[in-house]
């Protein structure tokens, strides 16, 4: 029989925070704040015996659902040797006494929200938090090692890149590493509204596509062509000689780029700052030597999105249960919000395969509507909005999504968790 492998359940919508890069500043957001109820939660039961790890997160605090003790020890009582109970944390309601509870009932993994070790940028993007409170949270954690010491402990931190703070990366390795810190997980970020777009740290192009693009400038530069004159000639009618050959190399450009599978964005490839590749190579680079020499497990998303794509909670056969007791198939399509698209608004609603309170959840799982769902993901038979558009078509802008150019009824095309730039605790 066939079952998830991860479970990911939302405690609770609410947060006693108000972070800049939260999907809840989107401003198509539509979530209601709530908790999880008992009823909902008791639910999957069933399927705890058959995954290897619950992250107790959703789009709110954790800490402030006052069952989150009794769900960790349902949890671990049913779940084989082995498994993984934790979740995402701000780290602001950590106190000793709660990280001591947390652990007698069965948390073993925490991951606490870090994204600078500058207190005053931390202060501005985790509005409602202090890098002091996180302090307090490592020392909270570091006291209840010692008080339960037969139960260990897993603690990660998770850091949001943007270009405000990406040059900071080896330096917060050290300060993870100073509170012990086990992982650190990368991700970069996602503009869910207009004012953070420009704070996206990663490049737009594969690591082929530019590469076989700045061999054609060089040809080009050869015989005294400007091919980045390209989008200034493209709809001129009546082109100089020069202008029809820039025209001629960089179509012959793109056929051969589409023979050899490789899908490439004029726009994107004209776009990209010299250098700034190399400068975030060095800067990943650095962190990883320093994570390594401290012992630490770090998780880096791509400097430039994925040639091949890959849909994490596909692959890993991850199920979301959201506090409601919906299902849904990934951390994109399990809320209603807005994200920015080259500049667009793009509407996102749930995807759901059933409420657990209502179906066993293995049953959902296990239904045709979402088995058929995870084969088309797994196909990676969908366009790949992000590479071959400048813009975006109506297809993907439309509300509610239905279907992509390629005439695929799944919103798998327009998705930047399968680019590889994006991570989450899972
Ligand atoms: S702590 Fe998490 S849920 Fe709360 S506002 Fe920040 S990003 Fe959103
Ligand atoms: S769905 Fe639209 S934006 Fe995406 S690749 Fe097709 S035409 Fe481009
Ligand atoms: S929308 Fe993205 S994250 Fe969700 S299933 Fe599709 S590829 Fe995976």
């Amino acid at each position: 029989m066939d079952y998830p492998e991860k479970l990911v359940i939302e405690p609770t919508t609410r947060c006693n925070f108000k972070c800049d890069m939260c999907v809840k500043q989107s401003p198509g957001c539509d979530i209601p704040e709530g908790d999880i109820d008992d009823a909902v939660f008791s639910m999957c039961d069933s399927l705890f015996p058959q995954v290897s790890s619950v992250v107790f997160t959703g789009i709110g605090e954790p800490l402030l659902h006052p069952n989150l003790e009794t769900y960790l020890s349902g949890a671990e009582n049913r779940m084989p040797e082995g498994s993984v109970r934790g979740f995402q944390t701000n780290g602001k309601l950590l106190t000793p006494q709660r990280a001591v509870s947390l652990l007698e009932f069965g948390m073993n993994q925490i991951c606490i929200s870090v994204d600078t070790v500058q207190p005053d940028m931390f202060d501005r993007v985790r509005q409602g938090g202090r890098l002091s409170d996180i302090n307090q949270a490592f020392d909270a954690l570091e006291r209840a090692r010692k008080r339960v010491p037969n139960r260990p402990l897993q603690v990660g931190i998770e850091c949001v890149l943007m270009k405000k703070n990406v040059s900071q990366l080896p330096l917060l390795v050290d300060w993870a590493a100073e509170r012990e810190v086990d992982f650190i997980i990368v991700t970069h970020l996602t503009a869910y509204k207009k004012a953070v777009e420009d704070q996206i740290a990663y490049l737009n192009n594969s690591q082929d596509a530019y590469e076989m693009f700045e061999s054609l400038k060089q040809k080009a530069d050869l015989k005294g062509l400007d091919i980045t004159r390209y989008d200034k000639i493209l709809w001129k009618v009546n082109k100089s000689e020069k202008e029809i050959d820039i025209y001629n190399q960089v179509a012959a450009f793109k056929d051969a780029a589409l023979k050899k599978d490789l899908y490439v964005n004029l726009f994107h490839l004209l776009t990209e700052v010299p250098g700034e590749y190399d400068r975030l190579c060095r800067v990943f680079d650095r962190a990883e030597e320093k994570a390594k020499a401290h012992g630490i497990k770090i998780k880096l998303p791509g400097i430039r999105p994925l040639a091949h794509r890959r849909c994490p909670f596909m692959e890993e056969k991850v199920m979301f249960v959201s506090r409601q007791g919906d299902v849904s198939p990934c951390y994109f399509l399990w809320h209603q919000y807005t994200q920015m698209r080259a500049g667009y608004t793009k509407y996102i609603r749930p995807t759901v395969f059933g409420n657990i309170r209502q179906t066993p959840p293995e049953k959902i799982w296990q239904n045709t509507a979402y088995r058929s769902f995870r084969e088309k993901v797994l196909k990676y038979d969908y366009p790949n909005c992000h590479a071959w558009c400048e813009t975006r078509c109506d297809y993907v802008l439309d509300d509610p999504f239905y279907q992509d150019c390629f005439i695929n009824d799944i919103p798998c095309a327009d998705c930047h968790w399968n680019l590889g730039l994006l991570n989450c605790l899972i």
